[in-house]
């Protein structure tokens, strides 16, 4: 082929079988850069090296309400701050904000905010929870063997080694351990504990089935560089063990990290390239929720991790007001793919305590879904997942046995995890119609609706 002539394979002028796009269908490529954080009064004289220095996000991140309105002084309205003044009181997770975040929030209209939705809560966007709702929805202390270990599918477990983050998501399913206590959750302890990783370890050695452990929070971004390597070294001495990750909320709220903190970036790449001589993966998986959590600072991290062979795969909640529409869940897809980080999950919001306003219907998921896929690479394309209250685990989203989107009502099996049992997922009340929620207001008739739509998964199933 490569000798012949030019002129052989031309046939002529191009003829495009497809419109030129639209501009706008590239901006997945157009990330924020230049001094942002300058917005913010209280950043207003932050160098770019102040802003990336790691130290610096960690000290000058944000846990009580009225350090948050010093670092807003004049930005935002006397009533929004009276609004997240008493949702710091009724929310179930503590505060924890990042001067990153805290930058990329929209503080002219911080009602619509999508970052400011999903780390501040404003009491007056809450709504009741919905009846079925019990903390720990997934039961992950019901399979925990050891505290802090979840070993809930067969040849895998979720090892939670402390019970910090860099940041505190209003969303979060494990507010039942994650953060300081709350004046609404009182939590379970998870502390930074060698005896109890000891026991952890323990128990993954003497289970030969175990070949993939996830080591969660917490996160791992609050781990010391030398505890990072000694969990991770721990693990990678277990003959059973081949698959690692290591999961942290950090690179979506505090991406600098990966730039300046060299020890902590160095101790992951160590163990990364052991796991590799080993033949072992070793990867890193984060949490992005909204394509403005992607920025120029993002890519230089990210371009790090990609220089040093370092694959990184998104988990992503899917949340009312924040990422559930097609135009945003696909450009967020778009533009995790333009900084090398595979999309992998997209979770139905679980049913948290006091987050019932972020949560939509299964319905809402499926369409969406449906939008995303195809926009991109097949590999790039998150799966929709449904994670079953009760312990089933996560299930892909379209595999339901029997969904009514009237009641909200979805029934899921799970004959890997589960074998014989029925796990129900129940779309948020303010999706459906008055009817419909005031027959959930009355326990008897509650109860009726659930036992109707299992009996419909029975009858589908035999
Ligand atoms: C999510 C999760 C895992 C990992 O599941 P994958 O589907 O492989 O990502 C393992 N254990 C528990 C308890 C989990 O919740
Ligand atoms: S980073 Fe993860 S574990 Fe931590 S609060 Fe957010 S969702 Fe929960």
């Amino acid at each position: 082929m490569q000798n012949l002539p030019l002129n052989v394979l031309d046939n002529g002028p191009i003829v495009p079988k497809k419109p030129p796009v639209d501009p706008a269908s590239l901006v997945h490529r157009d990330l924020l850069s230049g001094p942002f954080w300058q917005r913010i009064p209280a950043y207003a004289s932050v160098d770019e090296a102040t802003f990336l220095d790691h130290n610096w996000q960690a000290k000058n991140t944000i846990t009580k309400a009225s350090k948050l309105l010093d670092a807003l002084q004049g930005l935002v309205s006397p009533e929004f701050y009276r609004d997240v003044e008493e949702g710091f009181t009724k929310a179930p997770m503590s505060v924890r904000v990042s001067p990153y975040l805290l930058s990329l929030i929209d503080w002219s209209a911080p009602y619509e905010d999508p970052l400011r939705i999903q780390f501040i809560p404003a009491a007056s966007r809450l709504i009741p929870n919905h009846p079925k709702l019990t903390l720990d929805s997934l039961h992950e202390q019901e399979d925990a063997p050891v505290p802090g270990l979840t070993h809930r599918y067969a040849d895998k477990a979720l090892f939670l080694p402390l019970d910090t983050c860099p940041v505190y998501c209003r969303f979060c399913t494990r507010s039942y351990a994650v953060g300081v206590d709350t004046e609404e959750v009182e939590k379970v302890s998870l502390k930074a504990n060698e005896a109890r990783w000891k026991q952890a370890f323990a128990y993954i050695a003497s289970r030969p089935e175990l070949e993939d452990i996830v080591i969660s929070g917490g996160d791992a971004y609050q781990l010391r560089a030398q505890q990072l390597e000694e969990i991770g070294n721990a693990l990678l001495d277990m003959p059973n063990v081949r698959r690692m990750r290591f999961a942290s909320k950090g690179p979506a709220v505090m991406p600098m990290k990966l730039i300046t903190d060299d020890a902590w970036f160095d101790a992951l790449s160590r163990i990364v390239e052991r796991g590799r001589k080993l033949h072992k993966e070793v990867v890193l998986h984060t949490h992005f929720n909204h394509p403005n959590e992607i920025t120029e600072i993002t890519k230089r991290a990210m371009d790090k991790l990609m220089e040093r062979g370092i694959t990184v795969r998104n988990q992503t909640v899917l949340q009312r007001g924040v990422n559930d529409s097609p135009e945003t869940m696909t450009l967020l897809v778009k533009r995790l793919g333009h900084v090398n980080v595979h999309p992998y999950y997209v979770y139905l919001h679980d049913l948290v305590h006091g987050v019932e306003d972020l949560r939509t219907s299964l319905d809402t998921a499926l369409f969406i879904e449906k939008h995303v896929r195809g926009s991109t690479a097949g590999f790039n394309t998150p799966m929709f997942v449904v994670d079953a209250p009760g312990g089933g685990g996560k299930r892909d989203a379209h595999s339901y046995e029997y969904y009514n989107r009237e009641t909200g009502i979805s029934v899921y099996t799970a004959p890997s995890v589960k074998q014989g049992q029925y796990f129900l997922y129940f779309d948020p009340l303010h999706q459906l119609s008055t009817v419909i929620q005031r027959r959930w207001q009355d326990p008897v008739d509650a109860e009726r609706m659930v036992t109707a739509a299992l009996e419909n998964a029975r009858a589908y199933l035999r």
